[in-house]
This record gives C-alpha cells, sequence and structure tokens, in this order.
C-alpha cells in the first residue's frame, strides 16, 4: 500500500533533515528532489541544454560530489524554472512517491503537483536569518569557503525564483501543515513532523 510523505519548503529550512529522519523512523525510502535539479543545473554549466540533461538523467548523476555548491543551487533553480526540464522529472518522481509500502520526499512541489494525494503534507519554514545561519554551518563544515551573507543572498534569490515562477512555484498545499523550525531544535522538529505522520497513519486511509 501506498503512503507518502510530501515535505514541502524553501531552502535550508529543515526540509531534508527531517525527511532522512521520518524515512528511518518509518523505514520508508527517501528520495531528495532537489538533487534532481542540482545534477541537472551541473551539466548545464558544463554546457549541456537543460531539457536533454533532464531527459537523460542517470541516477549516477544524483552521486556526484559537486552538487552542494551554491553555483549549482543556483543553476539547479535556473533549470527548475523551466516546464519542459520538470515534465521529464515528473514521471520518476510520481513512481517513486506511490511505490508499496510508504515513500519520503522532499522538494518544492511534492504536495501540490507530483503528489497532490499524498497522506500527509508537510511545508517546512523557518526565517531567512536562522535558515542562513544553518546553511553556512553545514557548507563551512564541508571545507566550503564563503560568508554568511553570501548564504543569505543564495538563499533569498533562490526562493524568489522558485515562487515567482509560472510552473509548479514554491508554495504550501492547501492541506498542508506548516511547521516554521525558526525556534525548534532539531529532535523537536523531526518530534513534531513525526506525531503528524504517525497521526495520519492511525486514521487509515
Ligand atoms: O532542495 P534544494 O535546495 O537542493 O533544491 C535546489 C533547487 O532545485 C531549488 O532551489 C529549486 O529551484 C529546485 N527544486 C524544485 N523542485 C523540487 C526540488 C528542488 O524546483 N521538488
Amino acid at each position: 500500500m501506498a503512503f507518502t510523505i510530501a515535505i514541502d519548503g524553501p531552502a535550508a529550512a529543515g526540509k531534508g533533515t527531517i525527511s532522512k529522519a521520518l524515512a528511518v523512523h518509518f523505514g520508508f525510502p527517501h528520495m531528495d528532489t532537489g538533487l534532481l535539479y542540482r545534477a541537472t543545473g551541473l551539466q548545464t554549466l558544463n554546457g549541456a541544454d537543460p531539457v536533454v540533461a533532464a531527459q537523460g538523467l542517470d541516477p549516477q548523476d544524483l552521486e556526484a560530489d559537486d552538487l552542494r555548491t551554491s553555483e549549482v543551487a543556483q543553476a539547479a533553480s535556473r533549470v527548475a524554472a523551466i516546464p519542459e526540464v520538470r515534465q521529464a522529472l515528473i514521471d520518476f518522481q510520481r513512481a517513486f512517491a506511490r511505490r508499496d509500502g510508504g515513500a519520503v520526499l522532499d522538494g518544492r512541489d511534492i504536495g501540490t503537483v507530483i503528489c497532490p494525494e499524498a497522506e500527509v503534507k508537510l511545508f517546512v519554514t523557518a526565517n531567512d536569518d536562522v535558515r542562513a545561519r544553518r546553511r553556512f554551518q553545514e557548507l563551512t563544515s564541508k571545507g566550503h569557503d564563503l560568508t554568511q551573507e553570501d548564504v543569505l543572498a543564495d538563499l533569498q534569490a533562490r526562493d524568489a525564483r522558485d515562487s515567482a515562477r509560472a510552473t509548479a512555484p514554491l508554495k504550501p498545499a492547501e492541506d498542508a501543515t506548516v511547521l516554521d523550525t525558526s525556534e525548534m531544535s532539531i529532535a523537536d522538529a523531526i518530534e513534531a513532523a513525526a506525531k503528524i505522520a504517525r497521526a495520519r497513519m492511525a486514521q487509515g486511509s
């Protein structure tokens, strides 16, 4: 039986951390859908056509080491505004979302476009300063050389582009539960999300 946990929200709000933890908690596979756009964006930085790159994406492309840079993040958000790129990636994400036994996906349009029938929809958010601080700490701990102001500018530019695009813009689904993690510890945010998912499971479908 399918049971989809859809987690959307702006960059660095805690979606990835919460999604991975829920996947472990419920024993579901997890897909970080941002990697699909990052892998496509990386190929365009190397000269590829975005639509051709998205159509030919290989699971191995999602393992590339340099997908986490802000240059790639910006390229991802540019290719993500192209309807044909999004179209090329839909079936793969839908099949993953509805696989038997449950799945967790995080991204921008999971609850609105990829899987509107998801059993659980969360929109995870946090204020700009908190998101910039968290992402700055994550990137500098991996050896990236940048300032917190650079990170803030990257997040704000991407959020603006992701929210303004015509196809599958970043916005909460009407029936999503909004989880603002600005004042929450990681453990509290995970527990709040798990509680919502458990309550939905207990209801059955
Ligand atoms: O989640 P992450 O920050 O890795 O995503 C990188 C970019 O990919 C986002 O800024 C957004 O433009 C795009 N994206 C998207 N739809 C998704 C996931 C990511 O448009 N479901």
